[in-house]
């Protein structure tokens, strides 16, 4: 199923049910009422009874939830806790949510040029596209990794590379600068850098300025690194809404969200995360994990071990949505 968001309600829906799932998030910091975070989500316009507590709960209902008129209740840190656990170097940033890293990364900020985005009318017309796969028959799934790289993320590299298999990364900005070699290593791999923003904001409560920064920045950094620029976008937290939509549509990225959520960044246990994503993998999925933690780059030998056994194709979110347009927002296939 194609999932696109297009109505200011269910955008604000889809991000309150997948607020949960950075690596920030729900750790130590407070956690938001239902009031704030429909503050902080924008436009909701019209609300409805249906709680979600968190994805992995109601993952059938998810599924089916795009087009869904309902407001939320989530989780929602506030902003100046959303960086407290990123990893990658610190910098000038118009974003409030800019914050020191505690990995204390320390090498390249980057230019800001500031440049806008390439529209594109589709956001799949590629010709890197996997010629040998057609996910419409074939029994496929998207591995998703947010908020590196880091050095670690490597290691996460050479498991993919042993066994052939294509991911797709959101990096966040300044985390790429620091690391443009893993950067050029994945792309030459094969797989898909996506943009994650530049300091892991919360794009919501953000300026329009702001938020239009954070996320080109961050294609500007990447495309200067490998060449390419992002056609995907994951908002951090999946914290999206219409502001974000549009910002996206003009950059020529679809949004990407997640629809299998093992709850890596909270669990931090190889084994209990490799359960978690085998037991709920489903053709279609896109799954989320976060490649800065040790133990999720763990898992993940293991976890592809059991999805090729499985008769799963492991696929690049492009690959996986042949048909995204800029500005949607998509959470499987
Ligand atoms: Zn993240």
């Amino acid at each position: 199923m194609t999932v696109r968001a297009r109505s200011k309600a269910a955008v604000a829906a889809l991000a309150g049910v997948l607020l949960a799932g950075c690596s920030a998030l729900g750790q130590s910091q407070p956690t938001g009422t239902g009031a704030e975070v429909a503050e902080a989500v924008e436009a909701v316009e019209e609300p409805a009874p249906p709680v979600y507590e968190a994805i992995d709960l109601v993952p059938e209902e998810l599924r089916g939830a795009a087009r869904a008129t309902v407001a939320q209740t989530s989780v929602l840190p506030t902003i100046q806790d959303f960086s407290a656990s990123l990893v990658g170097v610190g910098g000038p940033s118009a974003a409030p949510a800019e914050a020191a890293d505690p990995d204390g990364g320390d090498g390249g900020e980057a230019t800001d040029e500031g440049s806008q985005g390439t529209r594109a009318t589709r956001v799949s017309d590629r010709d890197d596209a996997d010629e040998g796969t057609d996910c419409s028959v074939e029994k496929c799934l998207a591995l998703t990794f947010d908020d590196g790289p880091t050095a670690g993320t490597e290691d996460l590299l050479d498991v993919l590379a042993k066994r052939g298999v294509k991911a797709t990364f959101f990096v966040v900005g300044k985390n790429a600068s620091a690391h443009p070699e893993i950067l050029e290593r994945m792309v030459a791999e094969g797989h898909t850098v996506g943009n994650h923003s530049w300091s892991h904001a919360n794009l919501t409560g953000l300026t329009d300025k702001q938020l239009a920064r954070e996320i080109n920045r961050t294609s500007d950094r990447i495309e200067q690194i490998t060449g390419v620029r992002p056609t995907v976008l994951r908002p951090p937290y999946g914290s999206t809404g219409p502001r974000v939509a549009a910002v996206a549509e003009d950059a020529g990225m679809a949004q990407i969200l997640w629809d299998v959520d093992p709850r890596d960044w909270k669990v931090r246990d190889a084994h209990k995360v490799t359960k978690r994503i085998v037991q709920k993998a489903h053709p279609g999925a896109i799954v989320l994990s976060h490649d800065i933690h040790e133990t999720t780059r763990d898992a993940y030998a293991k976890v592809i071990d059991k999805l090729l056994a499985q008769g799963y194709t492991l696929v690049t979110v492009p690959d996986l949505l042949d048909d995204m347009e800029p500005g949607e927002t998509y959470l499987s296939q």
